[in-house]
């Protein structure tokens, strides 16, 4: 039998923080629900969830700090919940690696159906006995989709699930030009209002990571007033 993923609810409004653990019990996950940000630090140092849905504004240890905390240990999903004025602070929370963020007042439904995709995504290969996937080998970058590892001229990188998608994405389609609105399809997977910049912020995080030269791209490209490519 398996155990159920394990969410991590961070909120400091309470009726927030149980209509969610409502909601995510219902959908058949386990929930830990804590209302200030210290005692979220001190739970993940102990603790693995599998996802972490983050309030952003908390008293004492906010969202953003808690998101730095936790990428400099691991690649635990991170869902952030936002307001929508704290949009400078939602970018900044997509640079520091959240992989998905939701705008309050939220529905509780939606909520769900994004925990459910972004753990798709971060889940769904290695276990199951499905055929291995080709790994895919240009000048000086590996990836591998069977274990998601990026290794740039034989380093290891880590990327967020969101960031492995979408370089998997371009690289699998050598030179195929993509707009940014398909790139929210694809890798996003929701037909919802992503503000469409979150797309050039990932980029860039991405070439932060991978290219030799981040300001002269050598792998991802960009199309002036299209969109993006992958050049092998
Ligand atoms: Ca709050």
């Amino acid at each position: 039998m398996t155990t159920q993923p394990l969410i991590l609810v961070v909120e400091d409004e309470p009726s927030i923080a149980e209509v969610t653990r409502l909601y995510l019990q219902r959908a058949g996950y386990r929930v830990e629900v804590l209302g200030d940000g210290a005692a979220a630090l001190e739970y993940l140092a102990r603790e693995s969830p599998d996802l972490v849905v983050l309030d952003l504004m908390l008293p004492g240890v906010d969202g953003l700090e808690i998101t730095r905390w936790l990428r400099a240990r691991s690649e635990t999903p991170i869902i952030m919940l936002t307001a929508r004025r704290e949009e400078t602070d939602r970018v900044l929370g997509f640079e520091m690696g959240a992989d998905d963020y939701v705008v309050k007042p939220f529905s509780p439904r939606e909520l769900v159906s994004r925990v459910r995709a972004v753990l798709r995504r971060t889940q769904g290969t290695g276990s199951s006995p499905v055929q291995a996937q080709r790994v895919l080998e240009f000048d000086g970058l590996v990836i591998d989709p069977n274990t998601r590892q990026v290794q740039v001229r034989e380093e290891d990188v880590a990327l967020t699930a969101r960031e492995f998608d979408l370089l998997y994405l371009l690289a699998r389609h050598p030179r195929q030009v993509f707009n940014r609105d398909q790139l929210l399809d694809l890798v996003w997977g929701v037909n919802e209002f992503i503000d469409p910049s979150t797309v050039t912020v990932h980029v860039r995080r991405l070439r932060e990571k991978i290219e030799p030269d981040p300001s002269k791209p050598r792998y991802i490209l960009t199309v002036w007033g299209v969109g993006y490519k992958f050049e092998p």
